[in-house]
């Protein structure tokens, strides 16, 4: 299952709140919804309206789970897959990217 965050525009005088959803401080500027699943599997759905600052930690959040997959996954390939070299690569190179964007 992935985990999954939509950013879209919106209709400032018909759809917005004037408060974002999330720190209820600043205006927002995207309707977001935010897919995630938890440890059973089931489907953590959340959506609203949000600032850029909380934006960013949402897309922070994504980040999150998808390095707790990674980490679940590379677990499984140790006990799965004895030469796992190109996998180890190509999660290295993510990861180097995923900091640079820090
Ligand atoms: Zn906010």
């Amino acid at each position: 299952m992935h985990h999954s965050l939509l950013f879209s525009t919106f209709v400032l005088s018909r759809d917005a709140p004037s408060l974002c959803g999330t720190c209820r401080m600043l205006p927002p500027v995207f309707h977001y919804e935010f897919c995630s699943y938890d440890h059973e599997q089931e489907l953590l759905f959340q959506d609203g309206f949000c600032c850029e600052a909380c934006a960013t930690r949402l897309l922070k959040a994504l980040e999150c789970e998808q390095s707790m997959d990674w980490a679940e996954e590379e677990v499984a390939l140790d006990a799965d897959e004895p030469d796992k070299s190109e996998v180890r690569k190509r999660r290295a190179l993510w990861r180097s990217l995923l900091a640079r964007s820090n």
